[in-house]
């Protein structure tokens, strides 16, 4: 298992003849130096690449449309919320009225 692990003991998925220079973090494939790529900090294989260029591409579609959903939502949230503070700074008054004007004077009115 441990040869498994070592990079020297490894050849290029691609090139049987030559020794991995690098391992692919996506696939866990050995390659050569001439078969990996370097992105975004990463080394990848130009399969993975190819895969991921591709993911982000359909992701980015993706989370559009999952941005777009999130603002409707926002929205009618956002619209609920201030119908329902509406609603509650409407009911408030009248009931703190209600309190001031008909009990206040019964009780000044008791002694
Ligand atoms: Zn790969
Ligand atoms: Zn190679």
């Amino acid at each position: 298992m441990a040869d498994m692990n070592d990079i020297h003991s490894q050849r290029c998925f691609h090139h049987p003849q030559r020794e991995a220079a690098a391992r692919c973090p996506e696939c866990r494939r050995f390659y050569c130096r001439e078969c990996v790529v370097d992105h975004e900090t990463r080394i990848l294989c130009a399969d993975c690449l190819d895969r991921l260029v591709t993911a982000r591409a359909a992701g980015r579609t993706r989370s559009g449309r999952g941005l777009m959903l999130r603002a409707f939502v926002g929205v009618i949230l956002l619209w609920l919320l201030f119908y329902g503070m509406g609603r509650i700074l409407l009911a408030l008054p009248s009931s703190f009225h209600e309190g001031q004007v008909w009990r206040y004077p019964a009780e000044w009115s008791e002694p």
